[in-house]
């Protein structure tokens, strides 16, 4: 029998305010659709899709958990960053509450995750920047970098960026891993 068809499986957690569309951006990792009106009860919490990472040479299964609902249950979530190599730490480009809260929602990932794990800001829903936007790229790019954090705006609604920013983090946790750290 043939062995497995990957390299390494990578644990993913995706964590932000209720709303930002973590549920959406698995959904369009995974399956390459976006729906408008998702059922809050029926929140996607886990998707895996094999991504190929070429500079590495390597094929990684990425095994993704999204929040789904539970982010006023804290010690639930807390669970779902056992063993994660990476995290996408989500706002919404249209929502300054969201950005501020993504303060909140690191400290609980540095407070609870692997001190190693690779964490990349995400904001989301980039389609609606024209009319609607609230957070300047340059305010998420710097506290990014301030915080040491990968980053990038996506649309889970266009699906713009959205394998790059699985695939940026990635890159980065075999660069971690080949080079031991
Ligand atoms: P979650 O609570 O963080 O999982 O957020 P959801 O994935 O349930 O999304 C919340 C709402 O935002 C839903 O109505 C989605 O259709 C919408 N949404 C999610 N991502 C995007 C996006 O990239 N662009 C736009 N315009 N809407 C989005």
């Amino acid at each position: 029998m043939a062995g497995p068809s990957w390299n390494y499986v990578l644990k993913f957690i995706i964590t932000g305010d209720a709303g930002v569309g973590k549920s959406s951006l698995l959904v369009r990792l995974t399956d390459q659709r976006f729906l408008a009106n998702p059922d809050p009860t029926l929140g996607v919490e886990f998707g895996s899709k094999l991504i190929t990472i070429p500079e590495e040479d390597k094929v990684v299964k990425l095994q993704c958990w999204d929040t789904a609902g539970t982010e006023s249950f804290r010690s639930i979530t807390r669970s779902y960053y056992r063993g994660a190599a990476g995290c996408l730490l989500v706002y919404d480009v249209t929502s300054r509450p969201s950005f501020e809260h993504a303060q909140m929602w690191l400290a609980d990932v540095r407070a609870h995750a692997d001190p190693h794990l690779t964490c990349i800001l995400v904001g989301n829903k980039n389609d609606l920047s024209n009319e609607r936007r609230q957070v300047l790229t340059t305010e998420g790019e710097r506290w990014a970098q301030e915080e040491g954090l990968l980053f990038v705006e996506a649309s889970a609604k266009s699906g713009a960026n959205v394998e790059i920013a699985f695939e940026t983090a990635a890159r980065d946790i075999l660069s971690k891993i080949r080079r031991g750290v």
